[in-house]
C-alpha cells in the first residue's frame, strides 16, 4: 500500500511512466505508415466511432439502471424464440455499431430476465450495482489477464488488498488469505482439492487408483455444487455423504459424527466437511462451531459455504451466527450475491494458501517469472490459468458504499424479509416453513383441507400467477417432499412497496 514515504521514493519522471505517452490527451488522427506489401492497415474500431458508441452505451446503461422496474422482471419468451430471430450467419461485411445497439434492444432485450429489477425476488436475488458496473466496464477497457503477477501486478495486488479488506469487514481472522474465482462451484471445489491435497495427499500423483475411498460430508440441504465438486475430484457421488437435518434444516452434528466413525470403521478415509451458512433452499444456518470441533477433533478438512449468507456476517448482531466459522480452514463468499458486484465474483478464503498451491501449482518453464518467490501468482490458486480483473469492480462497490452503506443495505433487506414473514404468520392459510436467519423467506398457502399434491399444485399456480403479471419474479423450493414459495431480497433498488406489492398478488393469486 502506498504511503507518504513511497511517495517521496518516486524519482523524478517516475509519474511519466504511468501516464501514456503523450499524455493521455487525444491528439490528431495518425496517418497509417503503409503497408510494406501495399494493402491498408486493418485494426480496431476507430476512436472517431469508439468514443460516440461508448457514450451511447453509457447513455443506455444509466436509463437501464434506471428505469429496469419498468420491464417484465421475467423474460416472456418461449424457448427457441430469441435464436429464431437471429440471422443464422455471421454477417460478409462489418455492421455499424448503431445497428448492433439498436438490435441488442429489439432482439435481445426482450429474452432477458431483469435480475436488477427492484421486484426480482427469486434464487438469490443480486444487484450489478452502479460503482460495480464501472468497475466492470474499465475492467473490460484494459482486456488484463492476471495469470502471474508481472502479466499485470496490478491484478494481483488489488485483489490481495480488497480481498483483505472484505475479510476484516466480514469479521474474519487475519490469516485467512483470498482468491477471486468465477463462481462458488469453482471456489468450493478449489477448498474440496486443497483438502483432498492435505488429506490424501499422493493422489495428486498416482490418482485416487488403490487409495482408500475419500469421503466428504455435507449436510443434506448443502448446495449441488459441493456433490459436483466431489464428482469432479475422483470420488464419485458415493464420495459424499450427506447429513440429515434438524426441523431448522440445520446439519445434525450428533449425525455427522456417527456417520464419520461408522465410515472410518468401513474403511474408508473421510476427508473434510462442508458447512452452509446460509443454505440455497432455506438460508438454514449449520451449527458451524460444533461442526468444526468434531473436524478438528477427527482430522478433518472443514470447508465453510457462505455464498449467500456471508454477506450477512458484516452485521454483527447477524455475526453471531457465524460464530465458529472462524475455526474453517476455508470458506467461500459470493460478492457477485448480496454484496452488489456484477457477477462474476466470488471469494475462497483460505487459512493455509500453500495448501491450494500445492493441488493446483504447476509451471511450465514459459510461465516461470523471476518474481515467483516473492509475488502471488494467481494461476497457481485453481484450474484457471488467465484471470480477469475481478478485484476491481469489488474495490470500487467498497469503497463507493463503505463499510457502513453496505451494512446499512443489508440490514434494510434483512428488515424487509422479516416484515414480509410476520405477513405471512399472520395471515390464515399461509404458513411459513423455514426462520428467516437473513433476508429470505420460505413459505406456502395451506388452507384447510388442501393438502399434499393437492397442495403443491395450488402453489405452483400460484407462482405461475403471479410471475406471470410480470410485476414480480419468485422462485420455489422442495423441502421435504412438499413444493414451497420462496422470496429472496438482496436488490440494492428494491423499496417496502415491493415486497408488499409481492405479498398483494400473492394473495390475489391464492384467492383466485
Ligand atoms: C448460490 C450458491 C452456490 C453456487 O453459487 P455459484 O457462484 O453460482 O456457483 C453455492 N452454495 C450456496 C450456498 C449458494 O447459495
Amino acid at each position: 500500500m502506498r504511503n507518504a514515504e513511497d511517495e517521496g521514493r518516486e524519482g523524478p519522471g517516475r509519474e511519466n511512466l504511468s501516464q501514456p505517452q503523450d499524455g493521455g490527451l487525444p491528439g490528431p488522427a495518425r496517418e497509417d505508415p503503409p503497408h510494406p506489401r501495399g494493402r491498408a492497415v486493418v485494426g480496431d474500431m476507430p476512436r472517431a466511432e469508439f468514443e460516440p458508441a461508448a457514450h451511447a452505451v453509457a447513455d443506455w446503461i444509466a436509463g437501464y439502471l434506471d428505469g429496469v422496474g419498468e420491464y417484465p422482471v421475467l423474460a416472456r419468451v418461449r424457448p427457441g424464440e430469441i435464436r429464431e430471430g437471429l440471422p443464422e450467419r455471421m454477417p460478409e461485411e462489418g455492421e455499424p455499431f448503431e445497428v448492433m445497439l439498436r438490435d441488442f434492444q429489439d432482439q435481445i432485450l426482450p429474452g432477458v430476465t431483469h435480475w436488477n429489477h427492484p421486484a426480482f425476488f427469486a434464487y438469490f436475488s443480486v444487484t450489478g450495482s452502479g460503482p460495480g458496473v464501472l468497475g466492470e466496464m474499465l475492467s473490460a477497457a484494459l482486456n488484463v489477464n492476471g495469470m502471474v503477477w508481472r502479466s499485470s501486478p496490478a491484478v494481483t495486488e488489488l485483489e490481495e488488498v480488497a480481498l483483505a479488506w472484505l475479510r476484516d469487514f466480514l469479521g474474519l481472522p487475519g490469516e485467512f488469505d483470498g482468491t477471486i474465482n468465477d463462481t462458488a462451484s469453482s471456489s468450493s471445489l478449489y477448498a474440496l482439492a486443497a483438502a483432498r491435497e492435505a488429506r490424501l495427499p499422493e493422489a495428486r500423483t498416482g490418482g485416487l487408483a488403490g487409495m482408500p475411498r475419500g469421503r466428504f460430508y455435507a449436510s443434506e440441504q448443502a448446495h449441488s455444487s459441493i456433490d459436483k465438486a466431489v464428482i469432479t475430484l475422483g470420488f464419485g457421488l458415493d464420495g459424499i455423504r450427506k447429513i440429515p437435518t434438524d426441523s431448522s434444516f440445520r446439519m445434525v452434528p450428533q449425525e455427522l459424527r456417527r456417520a464419520i466413525h461408522e465410515d472410518m470403521d468401513a474403511g474408508l478415509r473421510p476427508l473434510g466437511v462442508v458447512a452452509t451458512l446460509g443454505t440455497t433452499s432455506t438460508t438454514s444456518v449449520d451449527p458451524v462451531a460444533a461442526v468444526g470441533e468434531i473436524a478438528r477433533e477427527l482430522g478433518l478438512w472443514l470447508h465453510v459455504d457462505a455464498a449467500y449468507g456471508g454477506a450477512a456476517a458484516a452485521l454483527p448482531d447477524v455475526r453471531l451466527l457465524f460464530s465458529g466459522w472462524e475455526l474453517a480452514d476455508s470458506i467461500v463468499v459470493n460478492p457477485h450475491k448480496w454484496l452488489f458486484t456484477p457477477i462474476d465474483c466470488s471469494v475462497l478464503y483460505v487459512r493455509d494458501p500453500g495448501m491450494l498451491r500445492r493441488a493446483f501449482s504447476l509451471t511450465p518453464e514459459y510461465l516461470t517469472t523471476p518474481e515467483q518467490e516473492v509475488a502471488r501468482n494467481l494461476m497457481d490458486y485453481g484450474v484457471a490459468l488467465g484471470r480477469r480483473f475481478r478485484a476491481l469492480k469489488l474495490w470500487f462497490v467498497l469503497r463507493y458504499f463503505g463499510a457502513k452503506g453496505i451494512r446499512d443495505r443489508i440490514e434494510q433487506h434483512v428488515e424487509m424479509a422479516r416484515e414480509l414473514a410476520d405477513w405471512i404468520d399472520e395471515a390464515p392459510g399461509w404458513e411459513r416453513i423455514a426462520p428467516v436467519p437473513f433476508s429470505t423467506v420460505v413459505f406456502r398457502y395451506a388452507p384447510p383441507g388442501v393438502a399434499g399434491e393437492k397442495q403443491d399444485r395450488l402453489n405452483r399456480e400460484i407462482m405461475d400467477r403471479v410471475n406471470d403479471t410480470g410485476e414480480v419474479f419468485l422462485s420455489h423450493t422442495v423441502l421435504n417432499g412438499r413444493f414451497c414459495l420462496r422470496m429472496a431480497i438482496g436488490n440494492l433498488r428494491t423499496r417496502w412497496e415491493h415486497v408488499s406489492r409481492a405479498w398483494e398478488l400473492l394473495q390475489e393469486a391464492a384467492g383466485g
